[in-house]
């Protein structure tokens, strides 16, 4: 029997639209006039707004956008953050920590990174380890000496025009190591206008709630009740034990529903397995993981190469289907 997973995180599918919940759409990573950005907070927060985005966080570096700063319309949700960069003692760049639902500033470019997670953390923020490809972060060096950090930003838009958008490989090393899941987000870290078309709209996270609040959305992060996109949509995600007789392994099937995909991969704590239909796409798949997997997590690639993260599921204690 594999050894179970810490971490324990939501299945969004299962949370039900008759029972109140419902999907939102957001960034989390942008800049502004107030740091490295080009549009001010205002610009920034309208260009959004424009795109049918739910949701975003104003998140400049060093210092907290207050939201109150700029004027919303009434059901758009502004998470309030900053991007914070305390000093990586343990040899790697410094870091970049995207941390969301924060209120008190900090300098955190004076800070161990261990005293800023400390800090966000005691004010009922998060912090997300950000864009860690981009910024040459070894898991095992920088990240495993940390404790109380939320998740990973598993994409990142700007990150992409340097060619290290995604950091999959480092969210899949963090969590075979620590054997702990990790929820994703998936960020534009907006710096450019719109009229560049470089790096906005093209990254989101999609969260599951119950309320249109700041409180809800970083709740739904937190438990996983999300996943990341470029693209492609995620209807369902299902998964259930079956049984092969004579073998004791333990072996989970999983049938995935999603707008038009031309693979899945189901990546797990080791290896993994993909599902095609050669030749063809497809909105639903069922297919059987890897014995004995302690979890997976799901990427649907739709037909232009466009990704969805699903946040990774533990695989060992999925009963069978009564
Ligand atoms: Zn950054
Ligand atoms: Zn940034």
């Amino acid at each position: 029997m594999a050894t179970a997973p810490t971490g324990q995180l939501a299945n969004p599918f299962e949370l039900q639209a008759d029972e109140g919940y419902f999907w939102l759409k957001g960034n989390l990573h942008s800049h502004t006039t107030n740091s490295d950005g080009r549009p001010s907070p205002q610009q920034r927060l309208d260009g959004y707004v424009a795109q049918g985005y739910d949701y975003l966080c104003l998140s400049d570096h060093y210092n907290i956008t207050r939201v109150e700063s700029v004027e919303a319309p009434d059901e758009f949700v502004l998470v309030q953050g900053a991007e914070l960069h305390p000093d990586n003692p343990f040899g790697g760049q410094r870091h970049h920590f995207v941390c969301l639902n924060i209120h008190e500033d900090m300098d955190s470019t004076k800070m161990p990174p261990q005293h800023v997670i400390d800090k966000v953390n005691g004010q009922g923020g998060s912090v997300w380890l950000a864009h860690p490809h981009w910024s040459s972060i070894n898991i095992m060096r920088d990240a495993l000496p940390l404790h109380g950090l939320a998740g990973i930003e598993v994409h990142n838009t700007i990150c992409r025009t340097y060619g290290r958008g995604e950091s999959s490989v480092h969210w899949d090393d963090w969590m075979e190591l620590e054997n702990k899941l990790y929820p994703c987000l998936a960020n534009d870290d907006a710096h450019a206008l719109d009229s560049e078309s470089k790096d906005t709209y093209q990254s989101w996270t999609m969260v599951c709630v119950k309320e249109r609040s700041a409180a809800a959305v970083c709740e739904a992060l937190k438990s996983g009740a999300s996943y990341g996109s470029t693209g492609p949509r995620i209807h369902d995600i299902q998964l259930r034990r079956v049984d092969r007789p004579g073998d004791e392994s333990q072996l989970v099937e999983a049938t995935v529903r999603c707008s038009e995909a031309q693979r899945i991969a189901a990546v797990h704590d080791q290896v993994g397995v993909e599902y095609r239909e050669p030749g063809k796409t497809f909105e639903s798949a069922t297919f059987t993981l890897r014995a004995n997997a302690r979890w997976a997590r799901f990427e649907v690639v739709g037909p232009d190469g466009a990704k969805a993260w699903s946040n990774p599921f533990d695989l060992t204690g999925i009963e069978r289907d009564a």
